[in-house]
């Protein structure tokens, strides 16, 4: 699952409420958000708050400066509120709008990322998200979109005075980028002259057209300077900030690096007893990395068809709801079943999987799990993602975005709703929790088998290597040679998903260690709690997950004290 990153960027401040004292955490935070969302309307729409459509802001200096005194006034605010007054729920949530802040100033003047990141300025999100939602009717959304197409000359304008020193890579992205943003002019185009507006909306669109190719015209002609790659001094803090852990990144790499030999070991365990069946009389390579990638290569030939890939998925949803019921695991909520679809086409090409969640200001919408079916596929990369999401990966997909993992996670947070958490909930908890669901899931016998084992393997050393590879290549200094051996040979992943998340690991930093370090301070958690009397796994599980998406760390400081 993919989650909206909520920077200070593209912003307008109106003014600041003033608070009397004695407000609750509730109150105060409420007035915090509608503050936030006059600050930032781009988020605003983005969250769904629909009403903000037609405010635009331009990332400029000024708005960086509004921006750095919202921040710290607020953060005075929740700052001064003593633990005592409040609740555990609303600690975590004061905890969360703390961090949050904390990390946006340490974002917007130690990473200023706004300076040498072009791809930060990409006005295409909002822009697509209004003309596909269907919030209100189309000649309501072309007017709000008509003064954001307007603003663009001026908003790439205020992008290339912030600009100092780029990073090539992102520069390159940016540029990459610039034909999607041209296709959502042309959509908007073409639904404009559906609504009979084509005349209003001519010149804005061609003028957005040319601040678009303006843009890229700049960039090209940049001298990148920069290096992709974070370094130690930067990694830290930033991993402080977005992940919230109680290690930090060295210790929660090194804590990969052995969990990597402790899975791999296991594997070769596995893939030596399958051996004779699986490839038969020929005797088995001594290189445990040869011995484990023969065999899950042949067995990775039992899939699917493709045609049958998204049925085949909606079919195993009620086959896991059943399991964790009958195995005890936790609660779920039978009246709101999960609905599989097929992605509508206009957020296709991101993830080939995923849950859409309507988010706290649209309680009315339904939750999807989202899957894409792989109609525009060659027959060859059909294959591939067939192979890779075999028999046994597609069952660890589905436990891993849907249940127990990311849909049945969301269902418990929404029992005790908190807009707080629901926002700016914490990624590592999220991810973790479904990386740690997949081992809940192997641990209680679910699809037990050999082959399952050692298929559960490869996918689990996945999100171990993310964290090996990014602090590997932001910190340590490992290069495009090493990382595509590092994931191809050493974590059995196919060239193209490696080539892939060399991109990634390049264009982003921190993000991949999320998996990993949530479910490793999960795991903890429970293996301590285990060991007092009276432990119960469904009450752990409710128990956790009751908090909603907070920080792990301060889940278990919870747990810990009872
Ligand atoms: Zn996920
Ligand atoms: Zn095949």
């Amino acid at each position: 699952m993919k989650r909206r990153d909520f920077t200070f960027m593209s912003l307008a401040a109106l003014g600041l409420p003033v608070l009397a004292g004695g407000d609750s955490l509730g109150t105060m935070s409420e007035s915090f958000l509608e503050a936030f969302w006059k600050l930032d309307p781009d988020a605003a729409v983005m969250s769904g708050r629909f009403e903000f459509a037609g405010h635009v802001t331009l990332p400029s200096a000024a708005q960086r400066q509004r921006t750095r005194t919202f921040a710290k006034d607020w953060l005075a605010r929740f700052q001064r509120l003593s633990d005592a007054q409040l609740s555990t729920t609303d600690r975590m949530d004061r905890e969360l709008l703390v961090g949050k802040l904390q990390g946006d100033l340490w974002r917007l003047d130690k990473l200023r990322e706004w300076s040498w990141n072009p791809a930060e300025y990409n006005p295409a999100g909002p822009l697509d998200l209004l003309l596909n939602t269907d919030y209100a009717p189309l000649p309501v959304r072309l007017k709000a979109l008509r003064p954001r197409v307007a603003a663009m000359p001026a908003y790439y304008r205020a992008a290339r005075a912030s600009l100092a020193g780029v990073a090539r890579e992102h520069t390159e992205l940016a540029i990459q980028q610039a034909p999607g943003v041209l296709g959502v002019l042309d959509d908007i185009a073409a639904r404009a002259a559906e609504a009979g507006q084509a005349g209003a909306f001519k010149a804005p669109l061609a003028q957005a057209r040319a601040a678009v190719n303006g843009y890229v015209a700049h960039l090209q002609a940049l001298k990148p300077v920069r290096s992709f790659r974070l370094g130690a001094e930067l990694y830290e803090p930033k991993f402080v900030h977005d992940i919230q852990s109680a290690r930090t990144a060295r210790e929660t790499y090194d804590l990969a690096q052995q969990r990597r030999e402790e899975v791999l070991a296991s594997m070769q365990v596995q893939a030596a007893a399958l051996w004779p069946a699986v490839i038969g009389s020929e005797p088995p390579p001594a290189d445990r990395f040869a011995l484990i990638g023969r065999v899950i290569d042949k067995l990775s030939e039992r899939h699917v068809r493709r045609e049958n890939f998204v049925d085949e998925i909606r079919a195993q949803i009620p086959q896991l709801e059943a399991w964790v019921r009958d195995h005890d695991l936790l609660s779920q909520d039978a009246s709101k079943p999960l609905a599989v679809r097929e992605t509508p086409v206009y957020l296709r090409g991101v993830a080939g999987a995923s849950i859409e969640a309507p988010g706290p200001y649209r309680p009315q919408d339904k939750t999807y799990y989202n899957v894409t079916p792989l109609d525009d596929l060659t027959p060859e990369q059909a294959e591939s993602s067939l192979r890779e999401y075999n028999h046994w990966i597609l069952q660890i997909l589905n436990i891993h975005e849907a249940i127990p993992g990311h849909y049945t996670q969301l269902v418990h947070a929404n029992r005790a709703p908190s807009k707080v958490k629901a926002l700016f909930g914490n990624g590592a908890m999220v991810e973790g929790w479904a990386v740690y669901g997949e081992r809940m899931m192997m641990e209680s016998g679910y699809g037990a088998s050999p082959e399952m084992t050692l298929m559960y393997g490869k996918w689990h050393l996945r999100s171990v290597t993310n964290t090996v590879l990014d602090y590997g290549v932001h910190v340590l200094g490992m290069g495009e040679a090493e990382a595509l051996d590092l994931l191809v040979r050493q974590a059995f992943q196919t060239e193209r998903e490696a080539r892939e998340k060399w991109r990634r690991v390049q264009l982003t930093s921190v993000q991949l260690t999320s998996y990993f370090s949530g479910y490793s301070e999960i795991f903890a958690l429970r293996e301590q709690l285990k060991a007092r009397p009276g432990f119960n796994l469904k009450a752990f599980h409710e128990q956790f997950l009751g908090y909603g998406n907070a920080p792990v760390r301060l889940i278990a400081a919870e747990m810990l004290k009872g």
